[in-house]
């Protein structure tokens, strides 16, 4: 049932590429500038490094934990946009991706399409979840991910919150399969690039234990979604819809000028 609203997003997010980016920036000279932000286990997150943020949707579930597990093992970070009926189950969940260094967000209450239910229902899907999530320990404001990645003009009117959609879809929704989740992601990841999976699928699992060490070894640091827009120096606004940020390049060309 997710098929249509995702293939209507690809299709969007291809028109709005910024075109491809260009890996060949080992020679550039950027340094680490005094406030360059910490990653996990606070080792700081160097900009002219290869970044990718995983988020992981749905959850939390028996998933999560496992998926921690490789994160932790190869000391990287992603972003979990949880929804709210599975936060009720297992409120606990919250707080152990917090402590293995990962970013908790706010994927609603009950996953419905925000564009298309009242202003009132949008407020409490979005806030009403947001209260749930800062119960369980996910304090302060949270990164929200719109279900189905769908908003509206009067969406963003009424949250206040930056809204985080992605760049590369692993399709593991579709697929179901850990060799095609796994191929998805490696044909189409790139440096500031936000990829799509689900935390609530064994095929996921799969496929992340396979694609960490592979993009570690391609060179990526793996960061959450807001330190990955930290490093690259581009503010996430209320209101504002995000699929991917500068590459190291674009972020050295941009301090240049
Ligand atoms: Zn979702």
């Amino acid at each position: 049932m997710l098929a249509v609203d995702h293939e209507l997003l690809r299709a969007e997010q291809e028109t709005e590429d910024r075109g491809e980016s260009d890996d060949d920036f080992d020679d550039e000279e950027i340094g680490i500038n005094e406030t360059a932000s910490k990653g996990k286990n606070n080792n700081p997150i160097d900009p002219s490094q290869k970044l990718v943020a995983l988020t992981f949707d749905d959850g939390p579930s028996m998933y999560t934990a496992k998926i921690l597990e490789v994160l932790t093992e190869y000391d990287s970070s992603a972003t979990f946009f949880m929804v709210g009926y599975n936060i009720e189950k297992h409120p606990e969940r919250v707080k152990m991706v917090l402590d293995a260094g990962c970013e908790v967000g706010n994927h609603t209450s009950n996953h419905k399409d925000l564009s298309d239910i009242s202003r009132r229902s949008v407020e409490s899907e979005v806030y009403d979840n947001e209260k749930l999530l800062n119960d369980a320990g996910a304090e302060g404001e949270l990164l929200l991910r719109p279900p189905y990645g769908l908003t509206n003009d009067t969406v963003k009117s009424i949250v206040k919150r930056p809204m985080i959609n992605w760049s590369v879809d692993s399709r593991d929704w579709k697929t179901k399969d850990a060799a095609s989740t796994v191929k998805e992601v490696k044909k189409n990841v790139m440096d500031g690039r936000v990829v799509l999976m689900h935390d609530i699928y064994a095929s996921t699992v799969e496929a992340v234990k396979e694609l960490v060490p592979w993009l570690i070894e391609e060179g990526y640091r793996l960061v959450t979604v807001s330190e990955l827009y930290d490093a690259r120096g581009e503010e996430l606004k209320d209101g504002h819809v995000y699929r991917y940020t500068y590459t190291a390049q674009e972020c050295a060309q941009r301090q240049a000028g």
